[in-house]
């Protein structure tokens, strides 16, 4: 498996950092049904790709922060590595 995850990594050319992470709102809130504050809308993110994924955003996030039992979770699931997958970011 771990090969596999290795493979789908590169693939993705997912980002390295395991330090300054934290955990971004994969969706904003700005409709009604959008915006959940559990584990299902938390991506662990480095500072870096955070603040490129803020920068591309037409309006700041307006989510309250997660819990600390979601942030722990979350960096638990991404094994404390950025999960950052976007192109020309990191
Ligand atoms: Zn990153
Ligand atoms: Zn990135």
């Amino acid at each position: 498996m771990a090969r596999f995850d290795k493979l789908k990594d590169s693939l993705n050319s997912r980002c390295v950092n395991t330090s300054q992470l934290e955990v971004h709102h994969k969706n904003r809130g700005l409709t009604e049904n959008e915006g959940l504050n559990d584990s299902s809308n938390a991506e662990v993110l480095c500072k870096s790709c955070h603040d490129n994924v803020k920068q591309r955003l037409d309006k700041p996030e307006g989510n309250p922060e997660f819990s600390d039992e979601i942030k722990t979770a979350a960096l638990k699931g991404s094994g404390n590595r950025c999960e950052c997958t976007r192109k020309n970011c990191h």
